[in-house]
């Protein structure tokens, strides 16, 4: 759990993105929807215990970028009230994403993988022989 003081030394990493669920794609058409959020500035998708989220870099403008504190404490909206340290950032450093986008590119990429080639049967044939984890990517959400 983050303490108050790592927060004096952060930057508000926190106050700088929102994630929001999306829903969970399954037709070819559905990816390639998400290939268009990632067509935009500063979006990402990433899929975290089987849900998928994207994430908007963009900064609150109410956090000062003179001492990184909230400018509206007081009247803070609910979800800052509620966000916990343990949810922190800077203190779980990394995320375990199980797949994380952040170009459209990326996504096309994905989407032949995952129907343009038999997938199924390319896993079927890895499972044959023990290998390293093949995660997509650990990615700190910033
Ligand atoms: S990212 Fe973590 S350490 Fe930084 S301000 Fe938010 S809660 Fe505090
Ligand atoms: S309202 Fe304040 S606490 Fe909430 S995101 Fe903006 S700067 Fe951060």
């Amino acid at each position: 759990m983050a303490k108050k003081s790592q927060c004096e030394k952060c930057t508000g990493l926190c106050c700088r993105y929102f994630a929001l669920p999306i829903e969970t794609p399954e037709e070819k058409g559905d990816y390639d929807d998400i290939r268009w959020y990632l067509c935009h500035k500063d979006i990402t998708v990433f899929v975290e215990d089987g849900d998928w989220y994207i994430n908007i870099k963009n900064k609150c403008k109410h956090l000062s970028e003179k001492d990184y504190h909230c400018k509206i404490y007081d009247k803070r909206p609910r979800i800052c009230r509620q966000y916990r340290h343990s949810d922190c950032d800077l203190v779980e450093g990394e995320y375990d994403y199980e797949l994380h986008f952040t170009s459209d590119k990326q996504m096309e990429e994905y989407i032949k993988i995952k129907f343009d080639n038999n997938v199924t049967e390319k896993q079927k044939a890895r499972k044959k022989k023990p290998q390293r984890s093949q995660r997509p990517q650990k990615k700190t959400r910033k």
